[in-house]
């Protein structure tokens, strides 16, 4: 087998050839990557399933579709994309040509977590593409059977030169990181995002961190009980609650709380009928280490489940469960729960539901379900996260045109839609002079003269209009 080393280099005479550059070149391995999906999209359903016992709608909707949509917008927008954007100037750079141009970083590694094994691994490759890079993949060695389908077919799809899929854990990874790369993109826990900075900055690498974190879900005042507990059932127990941006708790009044569980019932059976350990629909947890720590964190909560609790190790199964009676001290409020356990903490108010909030680290997803315009504007000013969804969950982030991403411990920078090809790009300041105004110049040559710099302050001072076009993109 050709070494990591073997492999980087390979890439990086690639890159190095410009090979990657031409638009022509980008669009074609976006449109391989996506006949990548339709062609193969029953060995996919089939590796989804092996790995997360992922029900096939739920495989096509947050990993192929995704992905595909992502594919989509990417090859009709990257023209646009790639045209320097040319910014206002002022009177000493009147003549001059200034604009930002987008250029490719290099040689960039992404490694994706085991939730959505095809999704975290593809989705940002379509932003490095885009940008013009030559990329390592690294699929989690947890979802098995999609990491060996992934390293089967890249190779046959994409550019052999420009691409690669190296396998393994945490040794292959660490091993990996060793190496000299122009960009990391990470997604997974925050306990190995810091072995990935400390990584990082031994070459000074850039970092995009796509990590978890614990999600509330803040239900206040007037609205339709019924719609909510169906969406946040449909949001926290989709793929098990294996889901970064997953509701991991909710906060409400008591009142409140007593009226959405019943609700909440009505909804599971809904979804999944009477015996959910025999729903299709419903997955299962990916490995029995995994299982292991959901059912330890639920016997060290000292709530009170109201709803499901049980598990079958054989069967990796842990039903969607609902506790009360938590406190902030309790085990579930520790740690991301990233399982199907939900725990419903009461607030008395709407400031004590933000107070609790802004006490823990910034989320990657915030919800709040209410008909209140003025209570979903409040929690949206005075709190932070990496994504905010009223009424809803999950759902933003499967547009493109908004970035996703966290914020402090849930991660830093972003993807999605033009974001990912923004992420993927160095943005290079241009300025293209002629010889015009030399008379101009001649004011900030020395001897420098008091005279002149009266001169130069107002004509280099910057005016409100310079400002207007102060977005990245
Ligand atoms: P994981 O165990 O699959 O690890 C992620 C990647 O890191 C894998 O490719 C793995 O091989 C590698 N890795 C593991 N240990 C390593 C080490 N010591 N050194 C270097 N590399 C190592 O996934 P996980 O970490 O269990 O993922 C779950 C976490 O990811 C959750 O916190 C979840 O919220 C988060 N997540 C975030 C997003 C997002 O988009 N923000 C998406 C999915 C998951």
């Amino acid at each position: 087998m050709e070494s990591q080393k073997k492999v980087i280099e390979r890439l990086r005479i690639a890159f190095r050839s410009n090979m990657t550059v031409p638009l022509h070149f980008r669009l074609t391995q976006l449109e391989a990557l996506l006949s990548l999906l339709e062609d193969n999209e029953a060995q996919i359903l089939e590796a989804l399933h092996k790995d997360l016992n992922k029900p096939k709608f739920e495989a096509v909707v947050s990993d192929i579709e995704l992905v595909a949509n992502e594919l989509r917008y990417t090859i009709c927008n990257l023209e646009a994309w790639l045209k320097p954007t040319y910014v206002n100037k002022n009177l000493p750079t009147k003549l001059d040509d200034c604009f930002v141009r987008r250029e490719p970083l290099g040689v960039v590694l992404i490694i994706g977590a085991w939730n959505y094994p095809l999704q975290l691994i593809l989705a940002p490759l379509v932003g490095a593409i885009a940008a013009g890079n030559c990329a390592v993949l690294k699929p989690s060695e947890i979802s098995q059977a999609t990491e060996q389908l992934l390293s089967e077919l890249i190779p046959k799809y994409l550019s052999q030169e420009c691409y690669a899929v190296i396998c393994g854990g945490a040794e292959e990874t660490k091993s990996l990181l060793q190496n000299r790369f122009d960009h990391i993109f990470y997604t997974g826990s925050q306990a190995v995002a810091r072995s990935i900075l400390q990584a990082a900055a031994v070459h000074l690498t850039p970092v995009t961190l796509e990590l978890g974190g614990k999600c509330p879900c803040l239900v206040y005042g007037h609205l339709d009980l019924k719609a909510a507990a169906n969406r946040l059932v449909w949001a926290k127990f989709f793929n098990v609650g294996q889901s970064c941006v997953a509701p991991d708790y909710v906060l409400c009044t008591a009142e409140m709380r007593d009226k959405l569980i019943p609700l909440i019932v009505e909804a599971l059976e809904a979804f999944y009928g009477p015996r959910i350990n025999e729903s299709a629909d419903y997955g299962r947890i990916v490995t029995d280490r995994h299982w292991n720590r959901l059912m330890e964190l639920l016997g060290k909560s000292q709530g009170k489940v109201v709803i499901g609790g049980e598990g079958v190790k054989e069967d990796k199964y842990i039903a969607p469960t609902v506790i009360v009676d938590v406190t902030e001290s309790d085990a579930l409020m520790q740690e991301e729960i990233f399982g199907p356990i939900l725990p419903i903490l009461t607030v008395e108010s709407l400031e004590e539901g933000i107070r609790f909030i802004n006490e823990r680290e910034k989320p990657l997803a915030l919800y709040v379900f209410s008909d209140q315009a003025p209570v979903v504007n409040t929690v949206l000013e005075q709190t932070s996260s990496g994504g905010f969804c009223s009424n809803d969950g999950i759902v933003h982030m499967t547009l493109p045109e908004l970035p996703f991403g966290g914020v402090g411990a849930s991660g830093m920078g972003s993807y999605h839609g033009r974001w990912g090809f923004e992420t993927f790009s160095h943005r290079r300041a241009c300025m293209l002079r002629g010889w015009g105004l030399e008379r101009l110049s001649v004011l900030r040559y020395p001897p420098y003269q008091e005279s002149n710099l009266g001169w130069l302050r107002w004509a280099a001072r910057a005016k409100k209009k310079n400002w207007g076009v102060c977005s990245i993109i």
